[in-house]
């Protein structure tokens, strides 16, 4: 079935994708190209850093990230692999489009590698130690299920757990 992209939306946990290992993109088509304007256009009305397809409901490997909000800084990462984590992490608020409402400081590496292809259908590799690192940290994060609440400390899991179970209650 091809994908209705005006009526993409981004969705909220618990949505069932969100908890879906998504499956790799097997050509850059046109419908990729259009999906990823799509969630471009998604990620800057909801004022985000980045967007992954499963928070789309669509269960494939690609996000798009715009860490600084200037319109000629959206990427499209399709198929990303990270590489070359950093032995030092730190700690950092974030939260997601898909758990409005819920914040937490996030322990990750500073500094990572990813690969990915773009919407040529070429081969990219860029490095980062800065915000963009821990973007792509968490979209793809969410390539594999994994949310904020699954790293959260138990103690910021509890500051959270009104908001959390609100969204579990589809309220
Ligand atoms: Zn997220």
């Amino acid at each position: 079935m091809p994908v209705d992209v005006d009526k993409l939306k981004i969705v909220s946990y618990p949505h069932p994708v969100l908890r879906e290992k998504a499956q790799p993109i097997e050509a850059v088509n046109d419908e990729v190209r259009a999906v990823a304007e799509r969630m471009i256009e998604l990620m800057h009305e909801a004022r985000g850093v980045g967007l992954a397809a499963p928070q789309v409901a669509l269960p494939w490997r690609m996000f798009v990230a715009n860490p600084t909000g200037e319109s000629d800084d959206d990427r499209v990462y399709i198929n990303p692999a990270l590489t070359e984590p950093s032995r030092d992490t730190e700690m950092s608020e974030e939260g997601c489009l898909s758990l409005p409402g819920i914040n937490a400081p996030i322990m990750r590496p500073i500094g990572i590698t990813i690969t990915a292809t773009d919407l040529d259908g070429n081969t990219f590799t860029e490095t980062s130690d800065q915000l963009p690192a821990r973007v792509w940290q968490h979209e793809n994060d969410h390539l594999n299920a994994v949310l904020i609440i699954d790293k959260m400390t138990p103690n910021d899991l509890r500051v959270n757990r009104k908001a959390i179970a609100a969204l579990e209650a589809g309220a």
